[in-house]
């Protein structure tokens, strides 16, 4: 605004001075002169002045300077009213143009007295205008100078929108995510935006002027051109690839991009647009995940998938030469066991070593897989047995040596199931079936066997085959059931309470005992759901039993029970919950239940047992050691474990007569019990002989044929009988 109004009064002066000095009289040539030539000057070195610093002062400073300027022009020069009247109207018309809206308005008084005191002061001189002028003069340079400042003020308006909008587009492009660039159509980089120049490694300015074909993977040259070439030549208006970009540092950078071409109205092609994001990320996440499809991220073995289809193709082959394929379905002996006693995590880094073995062990063209959890798979074209024998053999001895770790050592043994195909039409499924089955025939034979699915009796074996499936059936629809068997004082034949022990009434295969499905449930992660039906059942037959009445109507005192407890129930943290639980849901006294653990258990982590079993005891529930004598129990931890029964083991029982050894142990077992204040039970008495060895060495309670079987509850009756001699006379024995 200062320039305008420099230049308002350059104008104005220089106006008044040529017109003066052309006039026909002059009052003062050199007063023109004078007065023309400092307000010139003063205009000249107004517009250098910084006056937009200055804001309104130039304002201020530089309307009346040229007020002066004209008015001092006019004394001395012709008193041209036209002139003087056309010099006030342009520097009006000048502050309209370079002075917010209102300034002429504000500027009125300062108006009037510029105009009006030289006409006052110099009556006598003024030749041809009047006082009455004013009223025609002043009001057109106010009307003038807000016409203009209103005019300019929307001219303004309007450019800073434009600004705006143009501002806005280039920060839009500026600062957009993505890579864009404006390309030539020669392919020369034109504009590039930041992120353009982030994932290429440059500054964007680097990249102007540069062929966007220097930028990209020689590889990816070819296809890149060609779309650009559809581009140009109007076959694809778009296109969209992914392609590898070389960074500035030299690493590779995978980008997605979108090309497309910007023509003017008639058709033909301006630039091209360029926009890319970079997917070096996303693309190595969808490798991975295409490498997880295919193979089992714990040991890096193909998995399940992918060993079933490569079997498909073996199979074929062989199918076509003549040969055979061998599939070995292998499974780890106790994984679970194994599991529980080092941890989940080096329980994981034993397959891994597992895994490795195997790979180790195996020749070029078998192929092994992972097939889940502990269960590995191969399979080899053999020609016969021999090879499947030689094959087994190198399993076996490359697992001979333990895996050994920082922090544990542990030996693996691995149960073997092995088919051989034989038709020239096998599928894949039906050997693996076949290998399956023959791997449980090998599990149920122990540790460490191998076994060769035999397709002649296969179906058999098929029908037998009980899958971890037909065990979750079993307890939902209630096919197990519980059989209760006594336990006794062995002079007196007095029934002192009940053993509750499993049964699976199997819909096709009848009754089967604890023996062909607690292993497996065990194996197949069920034993929480099945032992919390035990113990619900057997403390509700428990309390059944203790509510009834005999002939005089004395309510029955309620009979002790015992529960079998697997390891795997007593690591559950939840166990001592679920067995308050279900005392509290079925009205059974917990002092009159006992908890059967065998020896073995207590072994994985005896100072987590110990901690266990003390809580138990806390419920007032009372806890027993099974099969004592096979697990080799630390004295040390026998001591401090808060158990209150031992229950020796039937081996120690059977050839209690002639076996001194058997003999031996017992008599030392009874003489711990008594030292440790611990009752002690013998398992499995099926001769009046062994009672009478047992009782003369000291042994008071029992259980076995000889006092009966484990039975039906519904032979038992609704009530629990007080001496055994009722107890076989219902003459229902179960098959055991
Ligand atoms: P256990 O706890 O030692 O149970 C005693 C087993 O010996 C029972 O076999 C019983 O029928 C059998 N038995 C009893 N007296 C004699 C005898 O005089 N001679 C012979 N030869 N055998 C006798 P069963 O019912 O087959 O149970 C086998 C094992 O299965 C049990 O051994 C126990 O460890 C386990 N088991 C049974 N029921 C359950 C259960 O509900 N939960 C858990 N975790 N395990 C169970
Ligand atoms: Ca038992
Ligand atoms: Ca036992």
């Amino acid at each position: 605004m200062g320039h305008i109004a420099a230049l308002a009064l350059v104008l104005s002066s220089a106006l008044l001075v040529l017109t003066s000095l052309l006039a026909p009289y002059v009052v003062s040539k050199t007063g023109v002169l004078i007065a023309g030539g400092v307000s010139l000057a003063a205009g000249i070195i107004a517009w250098w002045v910084p006056w937009d610093r200055m804001g309104r002062w130039s304002v201020l400073v530089m309307i009346p300077i040229a007020f002066v300027a004209v008015d001092l022009t006019y004394v001395f020069a012709a008193r041209n009213a036209f002139t003087y009247s056309v010099a006030f109207v342009l520097i009006f018309a000048l502050v309209g143009l370079g002075l917010p809206q209102w300034t002429a308005v504000r500027l009125a008084p300062l108006l009037v007295a510029a105009y009006v005191v030289p006409l006052v002061v110099l009556p006598g001189r003024l030749s041809d205008i009047g006082l009455g002028s004013a009223v025609f003069v002043l009001p057109v340079c106010i009307l003038l100078g807000e016409a203009i400042a209103w005019g300019m003020h929307r001219y303004a308006l309007a450019e800073q929108e434009i600004a705006d909008g143009v501002a806005s587009v280039h920060l839009l492009f500026e600062q957009a995510p993505i890579g864009i660039s404006k390309l030539g159509l020669d392919g020369r980089l034109l504009e590039v935006n930041q992120a353009y120049g982030e994932i290429l490694g440059y500054a964007p300015s680097d990249l102007v002027g540069r062929l966007m074909r220097d930028f990209t993977h020689p590889d990816d040259q070819d296809e890149n051109q060609a779309l650009i070439a559809r581009l140009l030549s109007g076959e694809l208006d778009r296109f969209n690839f992914e392609k590898r970009c070389l960074h500035a540092d030299g690493h590779i950078v995978w980008v997605s991009v979108n090309g497309s071409i910007a023509r003017n109205p008639s058709g033909a092609p301006l630039f091209m647009i360029g926009q890319i994001e970079d997917i070096t990320e996303a693309r190595a996440l969808r490798d991975q995940l295409a490498l997880t499809a295919v193979t089992d991220p714990l040991t890096g073995l193909p998995n399940r998938m992918v060993f079933m289809e490569h079997l498909g193709r073996a199979l074929e082959q062989a199918e076509s030469n003549g040969r055979h394929v061998a599939l070995l379905f292998l499974d780890i002996d106790r994984f679970k066991l194994v599991n529980d006693g080092i941890g989940h995590d080096a329980g994981d880094r034993l397959l891994v070593h597992v895994g490795h073995r195997l790979q180790g062990a195996i020749r070029h063209g078998d192929f092994l897989a992972r097939f889940g959890g502990d269960e590995f798979t191969l399979f080899c074209e053999v020609t016969d047995e021999d090879d499947v024998v030689e094959i087994v053999g190198r399993l076996r001895r490359t697992m001979a040596r333990p895996v050994t770790e920082v922090d544990f050592e542990q030996f693996v043994s691995l149960s073997i199931g092995i088919a051989v195909s034989t038709s020239q039409s096998m599928l894949p499924s039906m050997l693996l079936r076949g290998a399956d089955i023959a791997m449980y025939q090998a599990k149920r034979a122990g540790p460490g066997r191998s076994m060769v699915f035999d397709h002649d009796h296969g179906d058999d074996v098929g029908r037998n085959l009980r899958t971890s499936n037909d065990l979750h059936r079993a307890i939902q629809e209630s096919q197990l059931v519980l059989h209760y068997q006594p336990f006794v004082d062995i002079d007196r034949r007095r029934l002192l309470g009940t053993e509750a022990l499993v049964r699976w009434q199997h819909p096709t295969r009848g009754l089967l005992p604890p023996s062909e499905f607690i292993d497996l449930a065990e194996e197949c992660g069920m034993m929480g759901e099945l032992g919390s039906w035990v113990l619900r059942e057997a403390c509700r037959q428990g309390a059944a039993w203790a509510s009834t009445r005999d002939a005089s109507e004395v309510r029955i005192e309620v009979p002790p029970m015992s529960v079998n407890i697997s390891p795997k129930q007593l690591a559950d943290p939840g166990f001592v919950d679920l067995v308050a639980m279900v005392l509290d849901e079925t009205g059974f006294p917990a002092e009159r239940l006992w908890l059967e653990i065998t020896e073995g258990a207590l072994l994985a982590d005896p100072m987590v047992a110990i901690a266990v079993m003390g809580s138990i005891r806390e419920l007032g529930v009372h806890l027993a050691i099974d099969d004592f004598g096979t697990g080799y129990s630390s004295l040390s931890y026998l001591k401090r474990m808060p158990v209150e029964a031992l229950k020796i083991d039937r081996s120690f029982v059977e050839h209690i007569e002639t076996a001194e050894e058997d003999q031996a142990i017992v008599e030392s077992i009874v003489a711990l019990g008594r030292a440790l204040g611990i009752e002690v039970v013998a398992e499995g008495i099926e001769h009046p002989g062994q009672a009478i060895e047992l009782a003369a060495r000291g042994c008071r309670l029992a259980q076995g044929f000889l006092y009966g079987r484990p039975i039906d509850p519904t032979a038992i009756g609704p009530q629990l009988p007080r001496s055994i001699s009722g107890w076989d006379a219902s003459g229902q024995l179960t098959p055991v």
